[in-house]
């Protein structure tokens, strides 16, 4: 049975009705059956997506059904009977269809039956959802959200399209929400995020990415037209903005990258774009940082390998392994610890320094499980020199990010546990980044680890604005004093005036210290003066390999 046995007023009624319909379901597929002929018309969007024969259809109802996933089509076929046998009025349902691809969507369908003047059914229309289209679109700003970038970037990595992204935020977003209220704050994003899709990302994608951060992405521009573009939006918003009736000033950060290696995945594209946008709000002020400036080695060859050392996270942790550089004590010169230090080693790149991917990698969501690895290594590897210097402390640095991980220190516990290896002669270092985190938040994770004897120490000490405040709000055993101080003590007698209210500083709060970046002899001879514990650096051995740890000191 064709279309052309439905009289042509009433296909004609179908197709005004289904515009009516259609204005009111925004962003949902529509269709609507004219019952006496089972004849319908479906959303053009929908048809094209799951593969339908066409718009118009006689009998749609088990043709849809061929879509619907094996385990949903019971209940779809029930539901459907149902109205059609008159039993109920409307329908609402959730089932898996198949897509045109293949894949499976989950959907919600709400339908209502209308009936003629005698009260029997003429039409049978509504509304289908598609959760995985829908969950794309931010519904603050209506633009794409994360799941939409992180689509769009794979579809450039995958289409070899070479692009340029940024990252905008607003800075001070939350004090915004104080002050001004949270509706407030949900129309500055909104207006933000207008503003953006026209005059920057009208070329290319706006996205909203979360809280306050925003995406454009475009295909067609210049890294320095964009940050042209950038500059004059942060000129627009820094001369301030009327919001409903009330005027206010924001301040934006941007990092940006170019898109032009295709050896890649979206996960360590978006590390990088965080990296350099993270550099712009804590460094920078918010200038405009392109990824690549903000490292001294070729772009190209850096995201790819970012991407070989993000796959060896999840491929068994393949390619990396620690060193050790030995910890003496000040006095004796004894070895009484070790600090645990990352390589990554693979055939294409050789050796690669931790500072080259720690800093970008360490928010990403795989971060945790090396972090892991890293502990779980060094407390196996260094456990029988416990048997031979019974004093001996490992030392292993933490990401700031570790610690905000909701399971880190039970993490922490069960690697000692499963390990075997007795807390008190592990130290874990935290740098002053932690500052970052919220203050209760780390004293909580500091307290658990020490109150089960494990020791903390504070590393770079006097590096950062904030190495005062940390010490005097946390307990510390050790602080490490940045080898930056010690470089030339030999000549400046300020530094050394400096190392030594560094040692009073830790003395007042309990703390012992440890002095990092002893090269010379001259060197350990003037700190030997100070009330320091321990020393570390070049002059006593550079990081070594476990075989020689142990073979040197066992
Ligand atoms: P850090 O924690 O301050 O580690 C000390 C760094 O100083 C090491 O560099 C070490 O090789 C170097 N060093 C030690 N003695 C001397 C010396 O006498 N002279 C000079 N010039 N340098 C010396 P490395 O191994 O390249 O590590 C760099 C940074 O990477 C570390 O700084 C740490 O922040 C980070 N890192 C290393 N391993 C890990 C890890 O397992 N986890 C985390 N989160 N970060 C790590
Ligand atoms: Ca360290
Ligand atoms: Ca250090």
């Amino acid at each position: 049975m064709g279309n052309e046995t439905v009289p042509l007023h009433r296909r004609k009624k179908l197709d005004s009705l289904f515009e009516a319909f259609s204005i009111l379901a925004e962003d949902t597929y529509v269709y609507l059956c004219d019952m006496v002929y089972d004849y319908s018309r479906w959303s053009k969007t929908l048809v094209q997506e799951f593969g339908l024969p066409s718009e118009y259809m006689i009998n749609a109802g088990s043709i849809w059904e061929e879509h619907i996933h094996p385990d949903d089509k019971q209940t779809y076929h029930e539901g459907i009977d149902a109205i059609f046998s008159q039993k109920a009025k409307g329908h609402d349902m959730q089932y898996r269809a198949k897509k045109a691809n293949g894949e499976y969507d989950v959907c919600t369908c709400r339908g209502i039956v209308i009936t003629d003047d005698n009260g029997r059914p003429e039409y049978f229309g509504g509304a289908i959802r598609n959760h995985a289209k829908q969950s794309h679109i931010d519904k603050l700003t209506g633009l794409s959200n994360q799941y939409g970038f992180f689509e769009g970037i794979s579809r450039q990595i995958k289409t070899h399209t070479n692009s340029r992204t940024c990252i905008i935020g607003i800075s001070r977003l939350t004090e915004i929400n104080e002050v001004y209220g949270y509706r407030f704050g949900n129309r500055v994003l909104q207006l933000f995020g207008r503003y953006l899709m026209e005059h920057i990302g009208n070329r290319g994608g706006t996205y909203r990415l979360d809280g306050c951060k925003f995406a454009v992405s475009t295909e067609t521009q210049s890294l320095k037209e964009l940050e042209e573009s950038y500059d004059s939006l942060r000129a627009h918003f820094r001369a301030g903005i009327n919001v409903d009736g009330t005027f206010v000033a924001l301040e934006l950060n941007a990092g940006a990258l170019s898109l032009e290696d295709f050896d890649t995945d979206v996960q360590t594209i978006y590390a990088c774009l965080n990296f350099a946008y993270d550099e712009s709000k804590t460094r920078k002020h918010g200038d405009f940082v392109p990824f690549h400036e903000e490292l001294n080695l070729d772009k190209r060859g850096r995201i790819a390998m970012l991407h070989d050392i993000r796959n060896n996270i999840s491929k068994g942790f393949d390619g990396f392994y620690l060193l050790y550089q030995p910890v003496v004590h000040a006095e004796s010169e004894k070895l009484i610890g070790a600090e645990a230090l990352l390589r990554w080693k693979n055939e294409k790149y050789g050796m690669v320094p931790p500072d080259l991917f720690i800093p970008i990698l360490e928010k990403d969501p795989l971060f945790p499980d090396l972090g892991e690895w890293i502990l779980r290594t060094a407390v196996q590897e260094t456990k029988e020199i416990l048997k031979v210097i019974p004093g001996f402390v490992i030392n292993v640095n933490l990401s700031y990010t570790q610690l905000e991980q909701p399971n880190f220190t039970s993490r922490v516990w069960k690697v000692l546990k499963e390990t075997d290896f007795p807390p008190d002669h592990l130290c874990l270092e935290v740098t002053e980044r932690c500052r970052l985190l919220n203050m209760d938040l780390l004293e909580k994770v500091i307290l658990n680890l020490r109150s089960g004897g494990i020791k903390i120490a504070l590393d770079d000490f006097g590096t950062g604005f904030s190495s005062m405040g940390l010490v005097k709000a946390l307990p510390f055993d050790t602080i490490k004093i940045d080898r930056g101080f010690v470089q030339k003590i030999e000549e400046d007698d300020k530094e050394r005036k400096l190392v030594n209210n560094f040692v009073s500083i830790a003395k007042t709060f309990g703390a012992k210290v440890c002095v990092e970046g002893i090269e010379t002899s001259g060197m350990c001879r003037i700190l030997r003066e100070y009330n320091i514990h321990s020393f570390q650096g070049y002059y006593y051995s550079k990081p070594i390999e476990i075989e020689k740890l142990l073979s040197n000191y066992t």
